[in-house]
Formats: C-alpha cells, structure tokens, sequence
C-alpha cells in the first residue's frame, strides 16, 4: 500500500498515519517529524528549518524533495508507506510523481481529510505531543491527569512552537494557498479520496481503511 493522507495542519493526519501503519504495517513517514528531529539534532538541515518552521513557512522544494528521494528509496519504504505532510506543493507532487515513476512504484490513494477552519484552530490550540514516543494528545478529548506527562511511555508533552496562535493562522494561510491546490492535482489522476475527519477518531480511522480496501 502506498498511501498519502492529505490536509491542513491539525487535521488528525499524524494521528491516523501512526494508527494506519500499526494496523497495516507500513511505515509512517511524517516529514514534519523527520524535520523536528533534525533541529532537535541541530543537523545543518534543522539549523536551516528551525526559523522557516517556527515562523509557520514551508522548507524549500528542493530540500524536501531531496528528503523524500532518500526517504523512497531507502528499504524502509521498500513494500509501502504512509506520507503524511508531503507533498505541500505542486512542484512536490509533481517530483513525488517522477521519483515514484523512476522507481517503478504507483500510489494507491490520496485521502483527503477534511474539517472546518474554526475546529483546526480549537485542535491545534489544545495539541500536545509527546518528545519521547510521538504521541499526540487534545486537551479536549483525552482525560490526561498530568498534562506534563505521557501516559504512554512517561515522555514529557510538549506544545510545537508553530502551535501557537499567531503562527498558526500563518500556517492555514499558507495552507490554503501552496498546498490545498495539491488537492486538485490528485483529483484528476483520479487519486483523491475525501473522508469528514471530524468525530471519534476510531469511526475516522475505520472510514479510512475501509476507503484503502476498495483500491
Ligand atoms: P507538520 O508536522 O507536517 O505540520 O510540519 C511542520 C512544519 O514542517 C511545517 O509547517 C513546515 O514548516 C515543515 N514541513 C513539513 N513538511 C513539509 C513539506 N513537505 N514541505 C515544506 N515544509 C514542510
């Protein structure tokens, strides 16, 4: 299965993309964390992405797409994978096109996941994740006694820096002008599928399996 799960920040695409990939075992590819990671490190590329991230901008094309030529032929992704934050560019989808062509390997399913503006900012104002284990948690929804510590492996939870209000209205704007227009690119490869990601996270994850099993 080679999947990309699509949409706005705080959509719940991290989320699925880590239920997904234990339920089907593929790898999650999260480009978002694989930067983190990286200016957690302070590698020349976190050094590089910190203040374009913070700021709520996107990395340049050619860093990323340069990311994920790596990332795909690598033996990880080998027999499948689940993106999630690429591409968020046109010239992105169009050099994931060409890279998975060169290696001979074709998409099964884009899905879109879509809410409405006014509950992407209520989530991300609520998110916390955790450093240690990736976990994500919302402050309206998961009853956590200490909000400091991850109930699944101890890790400290953390508020991203772009999670914060005034950046994340940057990140929607740029959202809705550099990578929602992706969308349209996937539609006429007859690629996208849309699910309502609003509701129990359980009733969106099973929607979206049950949207992979018909392709
Ligand atoms: P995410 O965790 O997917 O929300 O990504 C966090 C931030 O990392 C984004 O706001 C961008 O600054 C950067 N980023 C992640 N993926 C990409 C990408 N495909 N293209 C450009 N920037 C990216």
């Amino acid at each position: 299965m080679r999947i990309i799960l699509f949409g706005p920040p705080g959509v719940g695409k991290g989320t699925h993309a880590k239920l997904l990939s234990a339920k089907l075992n593929i790898p999650h590819i999260s480009t978002g964390d694989m930067l983190r990671k990286a200016v957690a490190a302070e590698t020349e590329l976190g050094k590089k992405a910190k203040a374009v991230m913070d700021a709520g901008q996107l990395v340049s094309d050619e860093i990323m797409i340069g990311i994920m030529r790596d990332v795909l032929t690598s033996e990880k992704t080998k027999n499948g994978f689940i993106l999630d934050g690429f591409p968020r560019t046109l010239p992105q989808a169009e050099a994931l096109t060409h890279l998975l062509n060169e290696l001979r390997m074709q998409l099964n399913t884009v899905v879109n996941m879509e809410i409405s503006e006014r509950e992407i900012v209520d989530r991300l104002g609520k998110r916390l994740t955790c450093r240690k284990c990736g976990k994500i948690y919302n402050l309206n929804i998961d009853k956590l006694s200490n909000p400091t510590k991850c109930p699944n492996c101890g890790g400290e939870l953390y508020q991203r820096d772009d999670d914060k209000p005034e950046t994340v209205l940057k990140r929607l704007r740029v959202y809705n002008e550099s990578t929602a227009p992706v969308k349209n690119y996937y539609k006429n490869l007859d690629l996208l599928q849309n699910v309502n990601a609003s509701g129990r996270i359980e009733d969106i994850n099973n929607a979206i399996l049950a949207m992979l099993t018909h392709r």
